[in-house]
């Protein structure tokens, strides 16, 4: 599936930039256009992959190009004032190779928080193509105003695009090291997951490997439908290459019986558990299965390991689960892969607690302003107030 991608913001600059840099690795194509937009000019200029043609820094007039800070009010304003800027870099896109555009943006702070949904809404109202987000949401550490943004933002941004994919950095967080180093695993899990999910539409890439069940990007876009909220799942588990099992070493260890794909009911067993483990296991964003609307199943991995009878099974196992009719699924071999995945989506998901507790804190932060401002007032009201003092 072809993207015009566009990063909003540092978290979602950071994001295209690895999306691109896995397009160059993999040789896959889902990068169809690639467009950053910030009102930080430094954040810009850290990128690696995006063309600077490509790069457009707004709201200059506003915040002379040092960011919004956590105020996504001052992110709305500079996307519409430099809306043409940023339409003049989505106008160098070829359309026809675009199925669609998909619009990355953490959702805590200001620059995306606040410009995402309006570029969705702009997007949405000039073509016909699907428009996606990915929808970054904050670490539940990360404070109350940075999840006020969010819950703010996540029901514009979800009422704007025909989908919202959504990744809680909350989910991925991983302890100890610094924030970058932290950000740039939890980017390497985003890009592991939609990575694989949208280069499986990419039918071009397989070559003289067909799958025996293709996935293309009209499969996505069905599953994706035309409003809700998605949480995707995955699993993977190493497996030996053909080429590696047909080794020196291997055939004087005994050769094939230890390759990882010695049966079909080998291979059977493995899809099925890692369809389970996906599903299972560390969403994206958390949620209750069964209250899904459509599922999108895809194993990738090398052609030897693939089969339709796993994929069956696990197919027949999700709709059990997920309590829901539409379930699609799909093979797509990569030849010389060392690894099998499951990828599982769960589009059209309506009960979410993560999303509920977002909206609960947003409440909370936003009495505790209130509250600080009126005291702040009174407080500041007795300091200058001089004239009753005078005349005790
Ligand atoms: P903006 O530039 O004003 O849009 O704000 P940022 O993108 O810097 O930050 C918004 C939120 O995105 C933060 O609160 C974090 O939750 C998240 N964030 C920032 N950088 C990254 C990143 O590299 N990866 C991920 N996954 N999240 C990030």
């Amino acid at each position: 599936m072809k993207l015009a991608m566009i990063g909003f913001g540092q978290a979602g600059g950071k994001i295209l930039d690895r999306f691109l840099e896995y397009d160059s690795t993999r040789g896959t194509g889902i990068v169809g256009h690639a467009v950053a937009v910030n009102s930080a000019k430094a954040d810009l200029m850290g990128l690696d992959y995006v063309p600077n043609e490509n790069r457009v820094l707004i709201g200059q007039s506003v915040v002379k190009g040092h960011g919004a800070g956590t105020e996504p009010e001052l992110g709305e304003r500079c996307a519409k004032e430099d809306m043409e800027e940023i339409q003049s870099a989505i106008d160098r896109m070829v359309s026809s190779e675009i199925d669609a555009f998909l619009v990355m943006a953490g959702l805590g702070g200001g620059t995306g928080s606040g410009g995402a949904p309006v570029l969705a809404e702009h997007l949405q109202r000039l073509y016909v193509e699907p428009v996606y987000g990915l929808g970054i949401l904050p670490a539940r550490d990360e404070g109350g105003i940075y999840n006020r943004n969010a819950a703010r933002s996540f029901q514009r941004f979800a009422e704007a695009v025909d989908n919202l994919l959504t990744f809680d950095n909350d989910a991925f967080k991983t302890g100890g090291e610094s924030l970058g180093e932290g950000y740039a695993e939890i980017n390497a899990e985003i890009i592991t997951r939609f990575g694989a999910l949208f280069s499986a539409g990419e039918v071009e890439a397989l070559g003289d490997n067909v799958a025996e069940s293709v996935v293309d990007a009209s499969e996505i876009i069905n599953t994706l439908g035309e409003h809700g909220i998605s949480s995707v799942g995955y699993a993977s588990e190493p497996v030996q290459t053909k080429q590696q099992s047909s080794g020196l070493l291997d055939r004087l260890r005994g050769g094939n019986d230890k390759n990882g794909f010695s049966s079909g009911g080998d291979a059977t067993n493995r899809i099925t558990s890692l369809v389970r483990k996906a599903t299972l296991g560390k969403l994206t964003l958390q949620c209750e299965v069964d209250s899904t609307e459509r599922v999108l199943l895809l194993v990738s991995g090398p052609p030897e390991a693939l089969n339709r009878k796993g994929i069956d099974k696990a197919r027949k196992w999700l709709e059990s689960q997920t309590d829901c009719m539409e379930v699609r699924a799909g093979d797509y071999p990569l030849p010389n892969e060392d690894k099998v995945a499951a990828i599982v989506v769960l589009s059209g998901v309506t009960d979410v607690p993560r999303v509920k507790e977002m909206q609960r804190m947003a409440v909370e932060a936003e009495e505790k302003v209130e509250e600080i401002r009126s005291q702040s007032k009174d407080d500041l009201d007795d300091l200058i107030e001089y004239g009753d003092d005078e005349t005790q």
